[in-house]
């Protein structure tokens, strides 16, 4: 008490006649030279400083900071408002398969730069950085794994890797998953988020929209079922061709999904675009996708849905048919 008071007379006669608040933060030692405002500014109530980078994400949504640790055990969702933030591939699978039960395909598939494409940087330079920073070969990870007792063929896009676009490893890997799934009687998943087709293939990159939605046009004549899920963004060549032809199509909430951004539309259209537009909850609204999923809940969800979508199939090899 004696002490509070001491420092309340002290910070009072030393800062004279300022507006700072008295016994928040005792002066310095060094106080009598006159600058005793500065070492609060460092310290004191401002406890964020004190913290090292990389512990916290702001969320671009509500704008709270979130310990990483959190945003990680919450699969990347914000548990103050539910924002998704983005997840890699490898976290996805993660989240979705039952424990070593994954085993990658064509792991080791990577692009050419077949056009010697040369811009700001070429693409071999691109394809390496991105490599680097990534630790993927290419934008899609595609295997075989078990979610609860249901063997599934599933492929997870990346958005880091070159924004998910969708090149030639990325439509020859999902297309020899769907084949894969389709001689293995095998239901096919496709967890998708792309800026669309990569233009440093040209050509190459818009045949595999035509490449994969022939093979899952094979595995519905199996009569084996494909769930499509679009997540944050999904997006031009990759929507316009495997993410939009799902038996079963499901999203994640506020996921962005559309073939051309609002602007080009907008500018196309001379037309005002309504509020929502190209969110997944408008596309529910008007009947392009099937339902929104939290990511907490897709895992769950999606057992219940191979379950219904696979029970005939099951009957049957059930009675050696
Ligand atoms: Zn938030």
């Amino acid at each position: 008490m004696d002490k509070d008071m001491g420092t309340t007379t002290f910070t009072k006669k030393t800062l004279g006649l300022e507006t700072v608040e008295p016994a928040v933060t005792p002066p310095p030692p060094n106080s009598e030279t006159g600058f005793t405002k500065k070492p609060k500014l460092g310290g004191g109530k401002s406890r964020k400083r004190e913290i090292p980078e990389g512990l916290w994400t702001k969320c671009p949504k509500c704008a709270n900071l979130v310990f990483d640790k959190e945003l990680d055990e919450n699969l990347k969702v914000c548990p103050k408002c539910q924002y998704h933030f983005p997840i890699s591939a490898r976290e996805r699978i993660h989240s979705l398969v039952e424990t070593c039960s994954f085993e990658e395909m064509d792991a080791q598939m990577i692009s050419v730069d077949i056009l010697q494409f040369r811009g700001v940087a070429s693409y071999k330079d691109k394809l390496e950085a991105y490599q680097r920073s990534t630790n993927l070969k290419d934008a899609v990870i595609t295997g075989i794994g078990k979610i609860a007792e249901f063997r599934v063929a599933l492929g997870v896009m990346d958005f880091s890797f070159l924004g998910g676009s969708m090149g030639s490893v990325v439509g020859e890997k999902l297309t020899r998953l769907i084949e894969a799934g389709t001689e293995k009687g095998l239901p096919v998943i496709i967890i998708s988020t792309s800026g669309g087709a990569r233009m440093y293939e040209g050509m190459f990159s818009l045949m595999q929209m035509a490449k994969t939605c022939a093979a899952l046009a094979y595995h519905g004549r199996a009569k084996l079922p494909y769930i499509s899920v679009l997540t944050h963004p999904t997006t031009a060549g990759v929507m316009a061709s495997y993410a939009s032809i799902g038996d079963l199509i499901l999203a994640e909430p506020g996921a962005m999904i559309g073939f051309a951004g609002p602007r080009v539309i907008k500018d196309t259209t001379q037309a005002e675009l309504p509020p929502g537009f190209q969110t997944a909850e408008f596309l529910l609204e008007h009947g392009l996708i099937d339902d929104i999923v939290a990511r907490k809940d897709l895992k769950t969800r999606l057992e219940c849905y191979l379950d219904f979508m696979t029970v005939d199939r099951r009957k049957l090899v059930a009675i050696g048919a």
